[in-house]
């Protein structure tokens, strides 16, 4: 589980996934497929939020050693704007 604090700490994974901009597919809210559409890679990201702090997990391998990577900075954009849509409702 990665801990996501301010957007400052996963500055440089925000930067790569808007250099790579990897498919996100929603399975269901907070849990995510990211593609690298170039590689066909895929990993599964799943976002909680537990005693009012974010977390997410990532299945690659920075993921597995909890180092933000841009598939879960990726995921994690997504994961806002879809609990931004259910607040709105
Ligand atoms: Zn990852």
């Amino acid at each position: 589980m990665i801990q996501l604090t301010t957007a400052t700490a996963i500055e440089n994974a925000i930067t790569k996934a808007r250099t790579v901009k990897p498919r996100v597919r929603v399975n269901c809210f907070g849990s995510y497929t990211v593609t690298n559409k170039q590689t066909g890679a895929t990993y599964s990201v799943e976002c909680l939020k537990r005693d009012g702090k974010r977390f997410a997990s990532c299945t690659c391998r920075a993921g597995e050693l909890r180092k933000a990577c841009y598939h879960v900075a990726a995921a994690v954009a997504a994961h806002i704007q879809l609990a931004t849509e259910q607040a709105a409702h």
